[in-house]
């Protein structure tokens, strides 16, 4: 399963762009599919599928990515492995391509989850990653966005209505291998205009991501302070630990928790270790797809 983001998607219906992302999405989960097949590690293929989606100009990570106040992109990203509850994060990183590949350089290092700013950035180049110029990552209409957001005075989700224009999104994918491994990773350039050194749920492990084979795999989207707040990941694979829920019936009660405790705005999809999928959303897009145990590729903006 993957997505792109949350937020308010109406306009985005009506427009010929909403082929473009269909044919990202399922172009992207395809690939997913391919590499499963083959035997592929859940973990290197949520790695691989993320890192698709951050170098597709469409969503609100690695290129594309929205702008801090200062105008500077800042990126956080993490992922998990369910097998051993490892997991490798970067927050506030620059000039890193993917930085889903620098989380899972951490991950496999060992010794730290999370690595942030100009430490992370050595470490990139400790790991030989290429340094990519500010320029980028910056495209004209993050620009733009900002300039907006910033009129208004606001701190947007990427995907919120200022201008119906806005329609691009933070990433994630979940999977489960034919070994029954769950793993999740999640990506994002954050909130629109927020204050630069801000880190979102996207590379806490609990909020924004969360894999566990006895449970669940969860990539979130929306709001982070309101994800940190509720932890929510961790809290969706409580609801499979505790409650016996299956993936759909705990990505639902996640998203009544979230709006319950802290009126919050996002969504999440979730895979459980039976291989059932199962997305929900308090915004009124979601951004998402699956290939179920091999099936049909699903794929809706709404
Ligand atoms: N959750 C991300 C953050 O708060 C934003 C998003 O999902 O669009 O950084």
């Amino acid at each position: 399963m993957i997505h792109g983001g949350a937020g308010a998607l109406e306009d985005l219906k009506n427009e010929a762009s909403e082929a473009e992302f269909r044919q990202s999405i399922t172009a992207i989960l395809e690939q997913g599919r391919q590499r499963l097949e083959k035997g592929d590690h859940a973990l290197d293929v949520v790695e691989y599928c993320v890192t698709l989606l951050e170098d597709d100009r469409l969503y609100n990570a690695g290129r594309g990515s929205v702008l801090n106040a200062e105008g500077k992109v800042e990126m956080d990203a993490a992922l998990m492995n369910g097998s051993d509850l490892r997991a490798g994060a970067v927050a506030c990183v620059k000039q890193i391509k993917n930085p889903i590949a620098l989380a899972r350089h951490v991950l496999e290092q060992g010794d730290h989850v999370m690595l942030v700013g100009d430490g992370a950035l050595e470490f990139a180049q400790f790991c030989q990653m290429e340094i990519y110029p500010d320029h980028y990552f910056i495209t004209e209409a993050r620009i733009k966005q900002l300039a907006e957001a910033q009129a208004a005075g606001r701190i947007t989700l990427d995907h919120e209505r200022i201008k119906p224009s806005q329609k691009l999104g933070t990433v994630g994918a979940v999977a489960r291998d034919i070994q029954g491994n769950l793993a999740a990773a999640t990506s994002t350039g954050g909130l629109v205009n927020k204050r630069w050194g801000r880190v979102g749920d996207t590379p806490v492990v609990g909020a924004g991501v969360f894999a566990d084979n006895e449970t669940c795999a969860v990539s979130a989207t929306g709001y982070g302070e309101q994800f940190l707040r509720t932890v929510l990941a961790k809290t969706i694979s409580d609801f499979v630990q505790f409650r016996g829920m299956d993936a759909e019936a705990a990505a639902k009660a996640g998203i009544e928790y979230l709006v319950a405790k802290v009126n919050g705005e996002g969504g999440v999809i979730v895979i459980d270790g039976a291989g059932r999928c199962a997305a929900a959303q308090s915004t009124s897009g979601l951004i998402r797809g699956w290939i179920e145990m091999g099936g049909e590729t699903y794929c809706t903006l709404g």
